[in-house]
Formats: structure tokens, C-alpha cells, sequence
């Protein structure tokens, strides 16, 4: 579970943990959340990702599920936005889930067996002005997702997408009240979406009920991005 340590990634590893698994969160900055087991890790850094499956394996035995959730946003309009703004954003939420499914399927080919889900975005999928980098790299996790999907499926390895729309996290609570009630119009169930309801929906593609789903793009976003 990669973002563990707040937000959408805590609402998982805490989903998780109260069914009984076993569950390893990497946090970059901070402490590990209590209770969890967590391993320092930044998504951006190749040798940090390695070292952070090594102490997973150690402590927990091989990685059965992957979780990316780590993101950032770094939102301008293009004019404004650095090659840097955009790079970085792409290296964090895309280049990461490559970085940390390659380490993960490795033990999953092994095992002949595993799950690995994608923290996506619904503005990926109908666009949103000031954030180009965002929508791209999230786009990305989508392709990436059913491209493994093809090449790992004969080993009953499973490859989705959990795809949120807005919700109460941090990331949420930077946008102005202006950019929230903008979004919140496109919203059918005209509210914002709780941590917790991704998580349900991450558990659910996880689960053995989920085993013949793979490739999918399952939306938690009220209805925002539906058709798309
Ligand atoms: P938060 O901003 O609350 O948390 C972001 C998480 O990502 C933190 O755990 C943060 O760690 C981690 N992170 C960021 N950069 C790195 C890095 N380089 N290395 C390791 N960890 C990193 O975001 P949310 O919980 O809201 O978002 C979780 C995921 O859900 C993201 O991928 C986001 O794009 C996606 N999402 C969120 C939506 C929303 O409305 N909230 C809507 C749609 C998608 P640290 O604490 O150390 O900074």
C-alpha cells in the first residue's frame, strides 16, 4: 500500500487491516500510522522502492496485493506549468505504479497469484483545466493497467483501477470553495466522496468475490465521470 500514511491510502490500509490481513504502508514523510506497519518510502526513487519491498518480504512474507495511491497534484494552466510541474507529477502517480508493479509481480508471478490496483482519477477521464499534468499521469495508470492486465493474466494475476472523484482528504481541502462547488454541480449524488468509500470498493477488487475482474476501471465518484 504505497500513500498509507493519510488520506485515501490510510482509509485502505485501515480496510484492510480491520479484515484481518496483513498490511505493510509506505509513508514518505512523518510517522507510519499507528498500528501498521510502515516502511519510509519515496515512489520516486527506484532504490527506495526496492528497499521498501525487501523489508516488506522480510517482515511480512511476499506481497499478495498492491495498492498505489501515492499521488500529488501540482495544478497551473499549461502556459503557466514548468517542464518540472509536469515531470514531477508524471513520475510520482505514473512512473511510480510502474516502479512498485514490477518489484510487486515479481513475487506475484512466482506465486501464480495476485492483485494489483491502481489509485486513478475520474478527471482523468473527462478532463480539468489546471491540471493537465494531474490528468495525464492518471490517464496513463489506465493504459499501464490494462496492458499488464494482458501480460499477466494467464498467471491469475488481476489488474485494475479504482478511479475517485472528488474526495475529503487533503488534496480536497487545498481546492478553493469556487473549484469544490464547481466540480460538486457534476456530482448526481451531489456530495463529495469519502475515503472510506474508495477503500470498499479497493477491498472489493481485491477479494476473491473480484476474481474474474480484471482490465476494469471501477469509478467511486458519485456518478461524475459516468459514460466516460
Ligand atoms: P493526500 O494528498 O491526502 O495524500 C497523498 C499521499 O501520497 C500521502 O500519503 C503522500 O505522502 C503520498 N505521496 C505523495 N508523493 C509521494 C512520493 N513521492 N512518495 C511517496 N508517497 C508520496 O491525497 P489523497 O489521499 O486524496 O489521494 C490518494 C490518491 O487518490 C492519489 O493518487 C490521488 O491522486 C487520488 N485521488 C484523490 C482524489 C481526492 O479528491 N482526494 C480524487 C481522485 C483521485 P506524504 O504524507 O509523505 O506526503
Amino acid at each position: 500500500m504505497t500513500g498509507g500514511n493519510r488520506g485515501i491510502g490510510l482509509a485502505i490500509a485501515q480496510r484492510f487491516a480491520e479484515a484481518g490481513d496483513h498490511v505493510a504502508v509506505t509513508y514518505r514523510t512523518g510517522e507510519p500510522p499507528q498500528g501498521l506497519f510502515g516502511v519510509q518510502c519515496d515512489v520516486t526513487d527506484n532504490a527506495q522502492v526496492e528497499q521498501a519491498f525487501k523489508e516488506i518480504t522480510a517482515h511480512q512474507g511476499p506481497v499478495e496485493v498492491l495498492v498505489s495511491s501515492a499521488g500529488m497534484t501540482r495544478d497551473t494552466l499549461l502556459m503557466r506549468m514548468t517542464e518540472e510541474d509536469c515531470t514531477t507529477v508524471i513520475d510520482t502517480n505514473l512512473t511510480s505504479a510502474y516502479r512498485m508493479a514490477k518489484a510487486a509481480s515479481r513475487t506475484m508471478l512466482r506465486a501464480r497469484k495476485g492483485r494489483i490496483i491502481l489509485i486513478a482519477s475520474a478527471s482523468a477521464l473527462y478532463g480539468a483545466p489546471g491540471q493537465s499534468n494531474y490528468t495525464a499521469s492518471k490517464a496513463g495508470l489506465i493504459g499501464f493497467a490494462r496492458s499488464l492486465a494482458r501480460e499477466l493474466g494467464s498467471r491469475n494475476i488481476t489488474v485494475n483501477v479504482v478511479s475517485p472523484g472528488l474526495t475529503e482528504t487533503d488534496m480536497a481541502r487545498a481546492l478553493s470553495d469556487d473549484q469544490r462547488t464547481a466540480i460538486l454541480q457534476q456530482v448526481p449524488l451531489a456530495r463529495i466522496g469519502q475515503a472510506q468509500e474508495v477503500a470498499a470498493a479497493v477491498a472489493f477488487l481485491a477479494s476473491d468475490d473480484a476474481g474474474y475482474i480484471t482490465g476494469a476501471v471501477l469509478p467511486v465518484d458519485g456518478g461524475a465521470a459516468m459514460g466516460h
